[in-house]
């Protein structure tokens, strides 16, 4: 069950976001302030969570600043004032994934939640995957690009492998390195950059852009749709 964590502290429109998500099928765990909302969320994971950036005693920019401090790439749909632009951008640049702006129609949120979730969700059990020329046969580690394997190391593999199997989302170089790396190797972000950047060469490029793109100069996303080999 996907389990929804909803920060609102108008009570109305609280209740109303858990009413309608329960419907839907969701789990809901709903607070009304950014602690209580860490708090829970540490607890029992999220799957996703709809912040309202204006809270009581902890705003939603500190919620979002903090989790993704802390490497958590927990999707984030916030509500936002109508006409606060400015508190979009901040938002968006602190790591949120999507905003809805107040008044909102309940439909459009369950919508968003849905396109949310289908972008940032990792594909169940990946076996075989495709995408663009290559073929990504993940239990024998390898990548096949137009018949011909691919020479990667263990470390190339593991980093393709979790860009394809999170298509559209981008990753944090740290998030890389705590995915890919063993701490007690101690790589720095920039470990991160030359793999990727050997890891480019092998794949080649796409009309003069590279498979995986560089996203805001702090994150790697893989640009193509990635879909089960059949
Ligand atoms: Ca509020």
């Amino acid at each position: 069950m996907t389990h929804v964590l909803v920060v609102e502290d108008e009570p109305s429109l609280r209740q109303l976001l858990t009413n309608n998500l329960t419907f839907e099928g969701y789990l809901v765990t709903a607070v009304d302030d950014g602690g209580p909302a860490l708090a829970a969320h540490s607890a029992n994971r999220a799957d996703l969570i709809v912040l309202d950036l204006m809270l009581p005693t902890m705003d939603g920019y500190q919620v979002l600043k903090q989790l993704r401090e802390h490497q958590d790439p927990v999707p984030i749909l916030m509500l936002t004032a109508r006409g606060a632009e400015a508190d979009r951008i901040q938002g968006l640049s602190l790591g949120a994934d999507d905003y809805l702006v107040k008044p909102f129609s309940v439909l459009e949120l369950l919508a968003r939640i849905k396109a949310i979730l289908r972008r940032t969700r990792p594909l169940d059990r990946p076996n075989v995957l495709k995408s663009g020329p290559f073929r990504f046969d993940l239990p024998a580690l390898e990548v096949i690009r137009e018949g011909k394997t691919l020479d990667l190391t263990p470390r190339e593999f593991r980093l393709v492998e979790i860009l394809i199997t999170h298509p559209g989302r981008t990753h944090s170089r740290l998030e890389l390195l705590n995915l890919a790396w063993d701490p007690d190797a101690r790589p720095t972000p920039r470990t991160v950059d030359v793999h990727i950047a050997n890891l480019r060469k092998k794949l080649g490029e796409e009309e003069g852009r590279p498979w995986i793109a560089t996203v805001g100069g702090e994150g790697y996303r893989w640009i193509a749709p990635v879909e089960p080999d059949t």
